[in-house]
């Protein structure tokens, strides 16, 4: 066994990279397989248009919009009107819209516990059940509005170069990283006489306990904590805190992973604007990634636990016999499902042992607390998503934060595999809606195509090294 610590840096000599494109050489025609060729796979819903960046206002043209991305394009003016950002990042296709509530209410409800996601009818369109559950790292995609969505044709919309940078784009990774810091967001280092402050919930507060019992208050703080969460407190401390826990480092590797893996693809699928050709552009990835081992430690990181996630989910898809990935048409049906467990199959066997160790993380006393701020952060990523000023830019962004949610929720709330052979169907204590399947999948496929494109791109830097 081989397994990937969270704690690893990918390239110690175990989570090596040339384990991770062996396994990948494996799987992505499998994966490729699957999220090109069947319909359930290669369709995303999600609500595009209808939602507002919930953290700064992205209409007054400061940051987010797409002419904020456009205008940080030099010469703009310059670039034919249809490869200019604006444009590239519009969406292609015809979107089908989602039915309206009246043909839903017609449809039966699914349980809400136990089956995977039987009733994804309506040809893969209709989906129930939209309510959050407390399990969810995203989320969900009409959680405040009015409408259900939109469906994309992800073949259409390619993720690659768009034109979408500067502010915009800067302000939503910067808010992005800003998530992982997990202790000293909600609590001061210092507090001055007199002043009232919010106690914390979850990991801070620990933190928060470590000032008081720095404070020599700890007593007086547990004590007015029950009564009021607003707790007056007049120490003053200059406390510096060791924030580096393993679970941060997680965070930051999933977000960093995730931002190298659209680097990868926008210097892979680039627009060449001198000669309107796609192709890679290899400075882009010199410049984004070659010269930053850890973005790309971070993108292989990712890629394993990606791995781990669809292996572990192999045994919940093959043990449900009935569950229809189109209901209607038993063919399509059996093709997509044979589709689905090559991979989590090839997933599975491809190395010995699980891929990567997800049982060391949220272990320690504060396990569930930091497990839980771990949760709200990474929704708050994944709401930050609505903040995003191009429309494909935002497709793909939504699609893989709810990929990641998807793959983490896997890891860190369904039973062990051995758990499916011994519990009843009907009560497996899980249930993953099609957004969440579909995104999983097709993140997944993201990270294999990433990985595929950072080797070519290395063999042309080393053959270009060798040209000079
Ligand atoms: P950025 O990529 O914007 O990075 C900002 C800063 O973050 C860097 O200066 C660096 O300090 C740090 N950083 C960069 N990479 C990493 C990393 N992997 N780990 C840790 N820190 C890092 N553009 C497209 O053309 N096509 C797309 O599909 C697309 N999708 C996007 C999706 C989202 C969610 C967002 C927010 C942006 C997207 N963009 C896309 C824009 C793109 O990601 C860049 O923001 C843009 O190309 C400008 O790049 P930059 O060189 O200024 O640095």
């Amino acid at each position: 066994s081989c397994a990937i610590s969270p704690k690893a840096i990918v390239s110690d000599a175990c989570a090596s990279y040339s384990t991770l494109e062996d396994l990948n050489h494996d799987v992505k025609p499998a994966l490729d397989n699957l999220t090109r060729t069947t319909d359930f796979f290669s369709h995303y819903r999600l609500n595009l248009f209808n939602k507002r960046c919930p953290f700064w206002n992205d209409e007054n043209g400061m940051c987010g919009n797409i002419a904020c991305a456009v205008e940080t394009l030099d010469n703009e003016e310059d670039i034919p009107e249809v490869w200019r950002a604006s444009e590239l990042g519009k969406l292609e296709g015809p979107r089908a819209k989602h039915p309206g509530k009246s043909v839903q209410r017609q449809e039966p409800k699914r349980p809400l516990q136990g089956k995977l996601g039987e009733n994804v009818g309506e040809s893969c369109v209709v989906e129930y059940d939209d309510e959050c559950d407390d399990r969810d790292y995203c989320v969900p995609d009409d959680e405040s509005a009015t409408s259900k969505g939109d469906y994309v044709s992800l073949l259409r919309n390619p993720e690659r170069f768009t034109g979408y940078a500067g502010d915009g784009a800067k302000q939503v990774w910067d808010a992005v990283y800003r998530e992982n810091c997990f202790q000293k967001s909600s609590f001061p280092q210092s507090a001055s006489l007199g002043e009232t402050y919010s106690v914390p919930k979850g990991p801070a507060a620990m933190d928060f306990r470590a000032v008081m019992q720095a404070a020599g208050r700890q007593q007086v703080l547990e004590q007015q904590r029950e009564q009021n969460p607003l707790v007056p407190f007049v120490a003053k401390t200059g406390l510096e805190f060791e924030d580096e826990c393993l679970e941060k480092r997680v965070f930051y590797k999933v977000v960093s992973g995730m931002h190298a893996s659209i680097s990868t693809h926008l210097c892979w699928d680039f627009l060449n604007q001198t000669t309107g050709q796609w192709q890679p552009n290899l400075s882009c990835y010199i410049n984004r990634l070659h010269k930053f081992p850890d973005r790309i430690s971070n993108l292989y990181f990712n890629y394993a636990l990606l791995t781990r996630a669809v292996a572990k989910l192999g045994p919940y898809l093959s043990s449900h016999e009935e569950y229809t990935f189109c209901t209607g048409d038993p063919a399509q049906d059996a093709d997509t499902r044979a589709k689905v467990l090559a991979v989590t199959s090839k997933a599975a066997n491809s190395v010995p042992g699980p891929v990567f160790d997800e049982s060391l993380m949220f272990k320690n006393g504060e396990g569930p607390s930091l497990k839980e701020d771990f949760r709200n952060r990474f929704r708050n990523v994944s709401r930050l998503m609505d903040c995003v000023g191009c429309d494909k830019c935002r497709l793909w962004g939504k699609l893989q934060t709810a990929g990641y949610g998807t793959a983490l929720k896997v890891l860190f709330e369904f039973a062990d595999n051995d758990a499916v052979s011994t519990t009843k169907t009907d009560e497996i204590p899980f249930k993953l809606k099609r957004t969440e399947l579909v995104a999983l999948f097709n993140t997944y496929a993201r990270l294999s195509s990433s990985l595929d494109a950072i080797q070519k791109f290395r063999a042309m830097v080393e053959e270009s090294e060798y040209q000079i």
